[in-house]
């Protein structure tokens, strides 16, 4: 039977997608940005990754150094298949891959801090268009997949975009524990941070962006007062109001609704440590991983 038309066009966009999202983790690893454990290890944690259908090959060819006869060669010592992919490896053959990474590949440059950051800000802001971008270009960051109860959208991807799951399974994880965080939003559906990869991720240094509403912002704070929360704002009240009615997915009752959560939520913004104005994608998006990065450096300075 033939998948239907739209679903076509939406595997296809997210094979390109994925495609684009390994070359840009390969990218980071070759400048040193990301650590070739860090991407094994999320692999390895998260089936859905991007780094989990990546080549081992293709992950040791993007360690600075190494060229393909070498790597070749690895291959044959750690007895691993030209053509495997990370989730696809054997729990001794993780184990020796591992154990080589680890002495061989070079540290990365940036100091290896552990750091969440949450991205809120009110609806329509464009906190998805900012964290998919973050996504995309900065690998070194990982980018948490949250669960919800609510209907995919048109294009929208299980486990990438969210993981899609009904109300006994939420119930289920909420009852054990599974989430940082867990929120209703827009009196509707419930959304959640699932814990496990976060954790996973901050242990191997890397940093962490959660793209949440503000409830569940609060919330990591009370949990994580290391947390540094950054609050997206509009450049103007009535750019917000367009952007919100411009997206046209939602109904009439829908939009008021979410326009009635933007104002209770623009009210909060004094509780976050840091503001940044989306007037510009990619100028926000750096401004985002730029606070991760001073964060950092604060961090280390405040250590010597
Ligand atoms: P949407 O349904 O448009 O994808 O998202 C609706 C809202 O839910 C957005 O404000 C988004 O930030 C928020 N959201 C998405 N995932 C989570 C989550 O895991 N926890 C919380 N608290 N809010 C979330």
């Amino acid at each position: 039977m033939k998948p239907p038309e739209v679903d076509r066009v939406a595997a296809s966009r997210a094979a390109v997608a994925a495609r684009r999202a390994r070359a840009s983790v390969k990218r980071a690893v070759n400048e040193r940005r990301l650590s070739a454990v860090a991407v094994l290890d999320t692999a390895l944690s998260s089936t859905e990754s991007v780094e989990a259908t990546m080549r081992v090959r293709d992950l040791l060819l993007s360690i600075p150094g190494l060229g393909p006869v070498r790597v070749d060669r690895i291959m044959g010592r750690l007895e691993i298949a030209a053509s495997k992919r990370l989730s696809g490896l054997g729990v001794h053959q993780q184990q020796r891959l591992r154990e080589f990474l680890v002495k061989r590949a070079p540290r990365v440059e940036q100091p290896e801090q552990s750091r969440l950051v949450v991205l809120a800000g009110p609806t329509a802001v464009g906190k998805g268009t900012v964290s998919t971008y973050i996504r995309e270009n900065y690998p070194e960051v990982l980018l948490s997949v949250s669960a919800t109860t609510r209907a995919p959208r048109p294009g929208e991807v299980d486990g990438v975009s969210y993981y899609f799951i009904d109300d006994d399974e939420f119930d289920r994880m909420v009852a054990a524990g599974e989430f940082l965080e867990w929120a209703v939003v827009h009196n509707k559906s419930r959304y959640g941070t699932p814990r496990t990869p976060i954790d996973t991720a901050l242990s191997a240094g890397r940093s962490v962006l959660l793209e949440i509403d503000i409830q569940g912002a609060r919330q990591v704070k009370a949990a994580m007062p290391e947390a540094t929360l950054v609050f997206l704002l509009p450049p103007t009240w009535e750019e917000l109001v367009r952007r919100l009615i411009g997206r046209g997915t939602e109904s009439l009752e829908e939009q008021e609704r979410r326009l009635t959560t933007a104002r209770v939520e623009l009210a909060a913004q004094d509780e976050f440590d840091h503001r940044v104005v989306n007037r510009d994608v990619q100028a926000a998006a750096a401004e985002v991983v730029e606070l991760m990065q001073i964060q950092k450096a604060i961090d280390l300075h405040g250590k010597e």
